[in-house]
């Protein structure tokens, strides 16, 4: 048995395994704070600032996905300070990007009961859409760099390093290298990054295509699970079907081989079961 840690979250004294993190500790005492960046199966970026909370005796407010909970830590989830913070961040995202289909910022907004006009008339780095291969779009101007993409691309999975963050301040974005096309960078078309987009910045080409043509209707697609079948390693898939076509493969969160991330094939090979199927 590992040791435990007690701490007070908003007046409630609850026990942790030592090395939990406070927003883990806060979820476990369903005092939930919201998070726009971080992700389960990523390492904690700390990049957005939406989880946030105050720690008696931290002068600053507290990035709860990264801060290990201690012993006798008093937090507040929900304090005046915390809650002008979240307002701060969700009104300063809204006003740099375009959150129609990011629904954990328009969660937050809401919550944060944000003014989405707030901030507008700061510069804002507005971009082309790029379509530059077969597999998925790149809409940046929904971009929130909250960095999942640049880590799963990374070393938290796909140890690629095929994209980064490039330039500062209004002017920072995701990059694949000098403002390279994909197929020109180091790019394998794993989609992982696409996986973990919380905003749609980037989307496979399939659903792109359909939202485009209006198409796109979630309550039509079904999911089905299956096994992948072009190699023996045996990660999970769920296809998405729509229509009775695959529009979208993704693999369960929780699987303890794939942690929702694949490989080009089981992402993208529907379309050769697909052409198969018409012959
Ligand atoms: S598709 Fe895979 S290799 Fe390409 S940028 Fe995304 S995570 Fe990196
Ligand atoms: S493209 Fe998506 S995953 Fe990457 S930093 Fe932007 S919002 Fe995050």
């Amino acid at each position: 048995m590992g040791n435990s840690v007690t701490l007070m979250i908003d007046g409630q004294s609850v026990t942790v395994a030592e090395g939990t993190t406070l927003r883990a500790a806060c979820d476990q005492a369903e005092h939930v704070v919201p998070t726009l960046c971080w992700h389960e199966n990523l390492t904690p970026a700390n990049a957005c600032r939406a989880c946030v909370v105050e720690v008696k005796g931290s002068r600053t407010l507290v990035a709860s996905c990264s801060r290990v909970a201690e012993d006798g830590m008093d937090v507040q989830t929900a304090s005046e300070r915390v809650l002008n913070a979240r307002q701060v961040v969700a009104e300063l995202l809204l006003s740099v990007s375009d959150a129609k289909l990011a629904p954990d910022l328009l969660h937050l907004a809401e919550m944060s009961s944000a003014d989405p006009v707030r901030f507008t008339g700061g510069a804002t780095w507005a971009q082309p859409v790029r379509q530059d291969n077969n597999l998925y779009v790149r809409d940046l101007s929904k971009c929130i760099l909250c960095y999942r993409c640049v880590q799963a691309c990374g070393d938290d999975a796909q140890n690629t390093f095929a994209i980064a963050v490039a330039g500062r301040g209004f002017g920072a974005h995701i990059d694949a290298g000098f403002g390279r096309d994909l197929p020109e960078s180091d790019c394998v078309y794993c989609g992982n990054c696409v996986a973990v987009c919380p905003t749609g910045a980037l989307m496979g080409k399939t659903e792109w295509d359909l939202r485009q043509q209006g198409q796109w209707d979630e309550s039509r697609i079904t999911q089905t699970e299956t096994i992948c079948s072009y190699c023996g390693v045996g990660c999970e898939l769920d296809l998405h079907v729509m229509d009775n076509q695959i529009v979208k493969v993704t693999s369960p969160q929780d699987h303890p081989v794939t942690h929702g991330m694949l490989c080009v094939k089981g992402r993208y090979g529907y379309d050769f079961v697909q052409s198969e199927d018409h012959h």
